[in-house]
């Protein structure tokens, strides 16, 4: 069972990270990012979650907590799971903790350590695909085309919330919010993984947390 904690502030390359470690691992990558901006676009509801989120701010522990524990229920996680982007508070460490506790499960943490700059340039120059969600980055990663996706030419947009005001403002909750599960981690009993997200294209940081895991089963 890999019960995988993807861990790290926005722009650290959770995302890209989880997508490329779902096919060396072979299990879901379960965002919760994604799950929510779903859920919102297909009832249009979840108000508050929805403003909470265009202003950069965390959405509440008990909708976010009642939302992931669905989705491990789902069969396709039964040999494991990434989570990306979850726990970000230590409400939610600890009611993960929880339910991996009440299965005899531990977590192993992977903390995406990223420079503050390169966050800042990452964040500022994102785009994504609105059809099929691949991410893009006007310096490190841009389209063939201007603008346009390399899977489907459709025109390529910011997410809402990496606008300068809001990147702050996440970040701030970050450091508010999210960094104490990080301190939290460190003095548990949990099997961590510290990596430079810093200085290796994405594959190259793939390959490391992949051989690292893989190591890891063997003993
Ligand atoms: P992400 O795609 O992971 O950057 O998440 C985008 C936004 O969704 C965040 O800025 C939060 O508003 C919300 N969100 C995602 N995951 C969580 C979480 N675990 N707890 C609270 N809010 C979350």
């Amino acid at each position: 069972m890999k019960a995988i904690v993807l861990f790290g502030s926005p722009g650290s390359g959770k995302g890209t990270q989880a997508k490329l470690l779902t096919g060396c691992l072979g299990v879901p990558h379960i965002s919760t990012g994604d799950m929510l901006r779903g859920e919102m676009s297909r009832s249009g509801g979840m108000t508050n979650a929805a403003a909470a989120m265009q202003s950069g701010l965390l959405v509440a522990d008990d909708l976010v907590n009642g939302m992931v524990e669905d989705r491990l229920a789902k069969p396709d996680a039964v040999n494991g799971f990434i989570l990306d982007g979850y726990p970000r508070t230590l409400p939610q460490a600890m009611h993960l903790r929880g339910w991996l506790e009440g299965r005899g499960i531990s977590e192993v943490v992977i903390h995406l350590a990223v420079d503050y700059n390169i966050v800042i340039a990452r964040l500022s120059g994102r785009r994504q695909c609105p059809k099929c969600g691949t991410l893009y980055n006007l310096v490190l990663k841009p389209p063939q085309r201007d603008g346009v996706c390399d899977l489907d030419g459709e025109t390529l947009a910011v997410r809402e919330d990496d606008s300068e005001r809001v990147i702050s403002e996440r970040l701030a909750a970050y450091d508010r919010q999210t960094r104490p599960v990080l301190d939290y981690y460190r003095t548990t009993p949990v099997r961590m993984l510290e990596i430079d997200g810093s200085q290796e294209s994405p594959e190259r940081v793939s390959e490391m947390i992949c051989r690292a895991l893989k190591t890891d089963d063997r003993t």
